[in-house]
């Protein structure tokens, strides 16, 4: 059986002490809890090679929150994949709503992105979901459709093997202590899955997580859904006893 994916995204959180802090304390969870599930933390940046210092062992894997879509060159600011292949950066989130809805982007510098990361084979979380406004009007599936075919769009073009992941974030669920019932969770995930093999023209397996509100006492129930792989989590990641309950309950 294929290990479980925890995921757990710091956002723009913490200091170099707190997150050397919270990066340590959640090795020691997983080592004490003797947790088997792939673990990846997304810390800021600029924390990055400091947390794959005390990480030697690689009981955790390390993501970046972003990449540019160009490769290497004049672009201030920016950091670009082939900086983070050369840093061994194993993950990277792309299309997290804070950067769709917040930073404006879009489908098509989305995919750009997910195109640099796997030149660099570094593996992708996408990130997909519909906003308030969107599952109000019922227009999930709608948005999900066009979130997916962009982005295969990209998977399909490029002949690079490097399995990319999908995470389903509803936008409203994102940080409100609101998650979708079972029954909205079991028809949204089987339709992703059924589009998923609609789009996917290669032989790559793409696992599915699901992100939003997941806490120590929503965790075992949000991964009974079909389909569900794993789980991205944002607020309780930053608070490692919270972080590793969830690993251990699921
Ligand atoms: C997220 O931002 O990806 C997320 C799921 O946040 P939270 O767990 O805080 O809802």
């Amino acid at each position: 059986m294929s290990k479980k994916i925890i995921a757990g995204n710091w956002k723009q959180n913490g200091n170099i002490k707190s997150s050397i802090k919270l990066a340590q304390d959640i090795i020691l969870g997983i080592k004490k809890n003797n947790i088997k599930h792939e673990v990846i933390i997304f810390p800021p940046s600029i924390y990055l090679l400091s947390i794959k210092n005390i990480n030697k062992k690689e009981i955790i894997n390390i993501g970046s929150q972003n990449v540019s879509a160009y490769n290497d060159g004049a672009l201030t600011g920016e950091i670009s994949a082939t900086m983070l292949k050369d840093s061994k950066i194993q993950y990277c989130l792309v299309g997290h709503s804070e950067r769709r809805h917040i930073l404006d982007e879009n489908n098509l510098s989305l995919c750009e992105k997910v195109s640099r990361l796997r030149e660099n084979n570094i593996k992708v979380i996408y990130c997909i979901g519909e906003t308030l406004k969107e599952y109000k009007t019922k227009r999930t599936k709608y948005i999900l459709n066009k979130q997916l075919q962009s982005l295969f769009k990209s998977l399909n073009n490029s002949k690079r093997s490097n399995k990319a992941i999908i995470a389903y974030e509803p936008v409203w669920a994102i940080g409100t202590g609101l998650i979708p019932s079972a029954k909205e969770l079991s028809n949204t995930f089987g339709y992703i899955h059924n589009t998923v093999k609609r789009y996917n023209e290669s032989n790559e397996s793409i696992k599915l997580l699901y992100g939003g509100s997941v806490s120590p006492e929503n965790a075992q129930s949000l991964m009974k859904t079909q389909y569900v792989s794993g789980l991205l989590i944002g607020g309780a990641s930053l608070i490692a006893k919270k972080f590793i309950d969830i690993c251990s309950t699921i």
